[in-house]
């Protein structure tokens, strides 16, 4: 039955310090008195739960949510939950970019000097632009 078994984008499970995290898909997620009920990181399995009726977008905020929470649970953050779920938040933004940036801007310009000799330009790092005349 682990055919059925899609994440959507998100991975089967996440490697965080030393333990493998498996990532769930489920109908509905314990703990009904928390205020975030679309997904839940349990820290005695060490396994996160999250609801499968979510649009891609919000699975991935959740995700991202409970994965801060595994990493403040782990490592014992004590973290308040504000600043979890900025974290969160921030974190799935940042992923975003990752899928849209796959192509690398391959950097191939011809150099046009063999720098033998790592000497510096001398303008002790400060760029042209940046040097105000008088
Ligand atoms: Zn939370």
């Amino acid at each position: 039955m682990k055919d059925e078994f899609t994440n959507e984008g998100l991975p089967v499970h996440i490697n965080l310090g030393g333990h493998l995290v498996p990532i769930q898909r489920v109908d509905e997620v314990p703990g009904d008195d928390d205020e975030h009920v679309f997904g839940h990181y349990d820290p005695k399995t060490m396994s996160i739960q999250i609801r499968k009726d979510l649009s891609p977008a919000m699975s991935g905020e959740v995700f991202w949510h409970e994965v801060v929470e595994a990493i403040n649970d782990m490592y014992e953050l004590k973290l308040a939950h504000n600043k979890i779920q900025t974290l969160g938040v921030a974190l799935h933004q940042v992923s975003q970019c990752l899928s849209t940036t796959s192509e690398t801007p391959s950097g191939s310009s011809p150099s046009a000097s063999t720098s033998t000799s790592p000497e510096s330009t001398g303008s002790s790092g400060v760029a042209p632009w940046d040097l105000v005349p008088d």
